[in-house]
């Protein structure tokens, strides 16, 4: 035996940059001051009792094993019906979709599976920031293109100057986390102009796809043949069910890319919750509840922007997602001049709302004096946020 003492090797960090993520940190700051929490992007109300009910038979019935490895048959099923009807694009469930862990296990396998040490990735910044690490961890390059400030809108001279003959794949992201942009038909078609000419892959970020308000439709990538053609289309059932901790989503690409994506996905995960994907497969047969998810999101958005145009808060437009972002610079308060970061802090701790810094969502830690409301929240929890806003 060794007379050495125990020691636990040091080692070179994969992601030296990476902290924990600010929707932990914020939430566990609410909770510790008991602050209203519209930081972390989640519903305080429940989901259908229909469905939590659909989980406990499946259970019963002894579905509690291993499920297919790219999910469930009767979720993948589900999953082309609504990509057919919604969007028009016909996907075959056996080589088009695969069942994942949420959104976030579908980008990183996604990008695992595609992209080549040294391989440029574009983001668009502000960006969800699970985004840039999980270019890295594959040892690709992100390359970053500022959406255009203000308006959050896609610039897409920018994207074209970016793209290169190492660019590998584009993520974008519509409904867009945290500003709230929609990405319109025209905007898809440019993209899918521009990308023609080239091999370069899209990453399509569709989480908030049910959430498109004031009569807009969302223009899914499945919408565009050219982009469909070469597209992972991500969705989660988070979102759309008010079940963000179950962790289930899908990736729809075509049956080359869907390949290679399931190489990654079987050692990564290899496959996900058995019960809840045949819950999920059989509540999806009516399709009301996402049909009506974004007029019950809307009366919410127009809740709390009724509510916040009261306050010395500046409204940034809010088309789509359960985020309004705000402009704090005409704050009646000296804190409305420190660091966003700081601000969000200040704000949950003394005021009592949280709230994310937009700074956080950009690899440069850009502050433009703007955070980000996520309003999933029921009436009352948004209405005393309101109260609690309108001191400042
Ligand atoms: N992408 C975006 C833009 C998101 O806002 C989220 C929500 N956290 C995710 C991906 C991850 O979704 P999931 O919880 O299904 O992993
Ligand atoms: N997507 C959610 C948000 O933007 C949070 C998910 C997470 O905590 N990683 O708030």
């Amino acid at each position: 035996m060794s007379s050495l003492p125990p020691r636990t090797p040091a080692l070179a960090s994969r992601l030296p940059k990476v902290g924990t993520t600010i929707f932990t940190v914020m939430s566990s700051l609410a909770a510790e001051h008991g602050a209203v929490n519209l930081g972390q992007g989640f519903p305080d109300f429940d989901c259908d009792p229909a469905l939590v009910q659909a989980v406990t038979q499946a259970m019963q019935a002894g579905l509690n094993q291993y499920p297919p490895m790219p999910g469930a048959l009767a979720l993948r099923q589900a999953m082309a019906a609504k990509m057919q009807a919604l969007y028009g694009l016909a996907c075959d469930p056996n080589t088009d979709i695969t069942v994942t862990a949420g959104a976030t296990q579908a980008i990183l396998t996604a990008i695992l599976a595609v992209v080549q040490p040294g391989d440029e990735v574009i983001v668009l910044e502000p960006c969800y920031d699970s985004y840039v690490p999980n270019i890295e961890l594959a040892g690709g390059v992100a390359v970053r293109v500022a959406l255009t400030p203000g308006t959050f809108r896609p610039d897409f001279d920018r994207i074209a100057e970016a793209i290169t003959p190492r660019t590998r794949a584009i993520i974008i992201n519509s409904p867009h986390n945290p500003s709230g942009m929609v990405w319109s038909e025209a905007d898809m078609l440019r993209l899918q102009e521009l990308l023609a000419p080239t091999d370069v892959l899209l990453i399509s970020d569709e989480v908030y796809e049910h959430m498109v308000f004031d009569g807009q439709a969302h223009q899914s990538a499945a919408r565009f043949p050219g982009l469909a053609a070469r597209a992972f289309i991500v969705s989660s059932f988070g979102k759309t069910y008010h079940v963000t901790g179950w962790k289930v989503g899908t990736v729809v690409a075509p049956a080359s890319l869907t390949a290679e994506f399931r190489k990654v996905h079987q050692f990564n995960v290899f496959t996900v919750n058995t019960p809840v994907q045949h819950a999920l497969a059989s509540y999806m047969g009516n399709p009301a509840p996402y049909l009506e998810l974004a007029a019950f999101y809307q009366r919410k958005r127009d809740l709390f922007r009724d509510g916040l145009a009261a306050t010395r808060f500046r409204l940034l437009p809010g088309e789509g997602t359960y985020f309004q972002c705000v402009d704090i610079s005409a704050l009646a308060v000296p804190e409305r001049d420190l660091p966003e970061s700081d601000f969000c802090q200040w704000l949950t701790k003394e005021i009592g709302v949280a709230a994310i810094p937009l700074s956080a969502f950009y690899g440069d830690g850009f502050d433009q004096r703007v955070v980000r409301f996520c309003f999933a929240k029921k009436d009352d929890t948004l209405r005393e946020a309101l109260a609690r806003l309108a001191r400042l």
